[in-house]
């Protein structure tokens, strides 16, 4: 591709954003479409957790680890993604989990994840919040935060203030793209935009403009989680927190003693829920989460989650916590588990110069900059 390449990017989510900033990167003209004014999608809904520390051994522990450098670089240069190398503290509050965490702490690769054993007086000298009850801890030292409110307009800021009032990246928000044609895209007011190369991030809409290639066999499908924030905390939280149930569902617990973590309790088996907390930039806690596989959804919040995971965290930090001033679900796209085999994510040219990439679960997020660099090389 020459350097005045135009490349028409299709949603204004984390992936499109990024894929934006590599395609600048590479001197590549960007025009970038968004059907929302603002986007409102899984991207701003998330945790801004750059996650390594869970990953499955080999591919996906490589794209998160280039993910973290990428992040820590843009960081560097974009104070306003929020990034924080803050590390993770996984909480053991049985004897099945904290050998669970002692089997990880021990994997072959524990080093490269940043993994370290802590002991509960250990734990508290990394995050004195945790003034609760807890057997040890797994220190995360990789993981990060960065915050997800901010992260697309900085990025977007980012984009338009390194092209110098030269052109080279243009935002055209409320544009919803309906329809493809070579080498150009229209959107819904009818205009057409001329390209080399359109890269469609359409995230979960997994009927719109992207319908039609991922009804073909995709392999995707939707998931949807709940979430709520605090009030602030007055309290510094110095690192990421997840709880034992978390270790039910990341990979690298995969290991010999899951088979021993005994159920969980009914509410929270209900919900497939894990309990994640990142204090934000102002003080507040982002508390989350459940897993919602089938369609349709439920279109209203479930309380029974909320008091599972209130009281998971209220254990944890020893103390109750701030008043909750939001809650919203949100969902993603994933591979479904046939898929999720071959591939971290779904990636395919569906038209010649038409990129459709989408279905990195719940680690969009974490590994948008890598895979938008695996998607231009
Ligand atoms: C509650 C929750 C918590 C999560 N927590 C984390 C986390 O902490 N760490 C992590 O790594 N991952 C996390 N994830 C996953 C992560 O947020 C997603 O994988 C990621 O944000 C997906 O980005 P995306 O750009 O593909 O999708 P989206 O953010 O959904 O963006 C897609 C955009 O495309 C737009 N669009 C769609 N069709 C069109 C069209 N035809 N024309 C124009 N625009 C269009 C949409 O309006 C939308 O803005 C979480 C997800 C959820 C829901």
């Amino acid at each position: 591709m020459a350097a005045k390449t135009r490349v028409v990017i299709v949603g204004g989510g984390v992936l499109g954003t990024m894929h934006a900033v590599e395609a600048r990167g590479r001197g590549f003209e960007v025009v970038q479409l968004e059907r929302e004014t603002e986007p409102r999608g899984a991207s701003v809904r998330n945790f801004g957790l750059v996650w390594v520390s869970g990953r499955r051994a080999g591919p996906e522990l490589s794209l998160a680890l280039r993910a973290r450098e990428l992040w820590s670089e843009l960081g560097a240069k974009v104070p306003g993604l929020g990034f924080r190398a803050a590390g993770s503290l996984t909480l053991a509050a049985s004897d099945a989990e904290l050998s669970l965490l002692k089997e990880a702490a021990a994997r072959p690769d524990a080093e490269r994840r940043g993994f370290e054993l802590l002991d509960p007086a250990a734990v508290r000298a990394v995050n004195p919040a945790l003034r609760g009850e807890f057997a040890g801890g797994l220190h995360g030292r990789l993981d990060a935060i960065v915050e997800p409110r901010q992260v697309l307009p900085a990025l977007r800021g980012y984009l338009a203030a390194g092209c110098q009032g030269q052109g080279g990246y243009e935002w055209l928000p409320g544009r919803e793209v309906t329809e493809i044609a070579p080498n150009a895209v229209r959107d819904h007011t009818g205009a057409w935009h001329q390209c080399d190369l359109v890269i469609l991030c359409p995230g979960a809409a997994h009927t719109g403009i992207a319908g039609r290639y991922l009804a073909r066999g995709g392999g995707v499908r939707r998931v949807r989680l709940q979430m709520m924030q605090t009030v602030p905390l007055e309290a510094r939280v110095t690192t990421a927190l997840a709880d034992g149930d978390s270790l039910r569902y990341y990979p690298a617990f995969d290991l010999p003693g899951r088979a021993a973590l005994p159920p969980q309790p009914p509410a929270a088996a209900r919900a497939r829920a894990q309990l994640l907390l990142v204090q934000r930039a102002d003080g507040g806690l982002t508390i989350g989460d459940t897993h919602e596989y089938a369609e349709p959804f439920a279109f209203d919040l479930d309380e029974d989650a909320y008091d599972h995971l209130r009281a998971r965290a209220e254990a944890l930090l020893g103390g109750p916590l701030p008043r909750v001033q939001r809650r919203w679900a949100g969902v993603y796209s994933e591979l479904e588990p046939a898929a999720a085999g071959r591939a971290l994510y779904h990636r395919a040219e569906v038209e010649p110069g038409v990129v459709l990439v989408t279905g990195p679960g719940g680690r969009g997020m974490t590994c948008s900059p890598a895979i938008a660099e695996e998607t231009f090389r």
